[in-house]
């Protein structure tokens, strides 16, 4: 039979690393499960800016490097494996990956959430070199260059709102010739001298040398091609894309309880089940970040420690 872990930890970006670190201190047996390599979706950006405490020049994996490093110093093991399966309920808990089946006293859930991407060519390439998914962790690259921003919904219309503090022109991009944004919020957006609208269109690819130089959009009802080339001055623009979240939740459906795919649990990271917690962009919350996530995880491990200590 598998050992009997203290602590396993699904997913080791920010959230289960940061977990794994305050658990292994406490000198807890822990377990991180990751189904890819280590650092979750920040590895994917070349610049943070917003990490306390890295005001010198921070990449996503030099950052996830560390956070990793320190795990395994104090003790964490790591394991590679996709959990596909689980009964949280009871005193025992066993999980179910594609290779092996795991079982621990407590569980937590670190599994992350992930932007819907354009899905057009020269999208990936241009990721964090024009391309973003977060206007609070990108905005400040594009003080006083031209934006666009993919998406007509409530969070769209936001983060267009958003990047006009830094940004000179904000032009937002929707497939449709309406937005679905809260109607207060489209308001704002129209009464904003910085923000325009392409109607009926969608991205098609995104080209450049190095960086983001022009992109090709079609209007859907006309089918015209039109080539978006950035200010000669500029030199590049950016793409923030805003056409939905996902979080990576299907396999906990009907384990925990989920407010439209994302994980409910108290301030303390417990979910609806005993000895379960959540942490990171997976659950209900409000900013999902690096340093939020690292927050859930540490503040989730402490509280695995004590519900051990309560039902030993
Ligand atoms: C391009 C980009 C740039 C960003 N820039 C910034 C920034 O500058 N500053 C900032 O603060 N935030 C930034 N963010 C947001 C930040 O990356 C997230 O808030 C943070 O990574 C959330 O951490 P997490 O640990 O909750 O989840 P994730 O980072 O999503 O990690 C979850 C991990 O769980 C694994 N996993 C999922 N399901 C399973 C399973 N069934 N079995 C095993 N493993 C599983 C995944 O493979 C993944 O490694 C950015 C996000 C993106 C996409």
């Amino acid at each position: 039979m598998s050992k009997l872990y203290d602590v396993i930890i699904i997913g080791s970006g920010p959230a289960g690393l940061a977990a794994g670190l305050y658990a292994g201190r406490a000198r807890l047996s822990t377990l991180i499960i990751e189904k890819d390599k280590d650092g979750g979706q920040i590895v994917q950006t070349a610049e943070i800016e917003n990490y306390p405490g890295g005001l010198e020049e921070e990449s996503g994996p030099t950052l996830i490097d560390r956070m990793s490093r320190q795990a395994d110093h104090f003790g964490a093991e790591k394991v590679l494996d996709t959990i596909v399966d689980m009964e949280l309920e009871g005193k025992e808990k066993i999980l179910t990956g594609k290779k092996d089946t795991y079982r621990a006293k407590t569980v937590i859930i670190a599994a992350g959430a992930s932007p819907v991407p354009i899905g057009c060519p020269g999208e990936k390439e241009f990721t964090g070199k024009g391309v973003s998914y977060c206007a609070t962790c990108d905005a400040a690259f594009f003080e006083d260059f031209e934006v666009f921003v993919v998406g007509g919904g409530d969070s769209a219309v936001e983060e267009a709102l958003y990047l006009t503090k830094f940004a000179r022109k904000v032009t937002i991009i929707h497939r449709r010739d309406a937005l679905r944004a809260a109607k207060s919020i489209q308001e704002k957006a129209f009464a904003n001298k910085k923000i325009e609208f392409m109607w009926d269109s969608v991205v098609k690819e995104l080209k450049g040398d190095g960086l983001l130089e022009s992109m090709v959009v079609e209007n859907v009802k006309t089918k015209e091609l039109t080539e978006v080339t950035a200010d000669e001055e500029d030199g590049t623009f950016g793409v923030f894309v805003f056409i939905g979240f996902k979080p990576e939740s299907e396999v906990f459906q009907g384990k925990v309880e989920m407010e439209k795919g994302y994980i409910v649990t108290d301030p303390d990271m417990k979910t609806s089940v005993d000895g379960v917690f959540a942490a990171g962009d997976i659950r209900v919350k409000s900013l999902r970040q690096v340093v939020t996530a690292a927050a859930d995880g540490a503040i989730a491990a402490v509280q695995a420690g004590k519900y051990i200590e309560e039902n030993e």
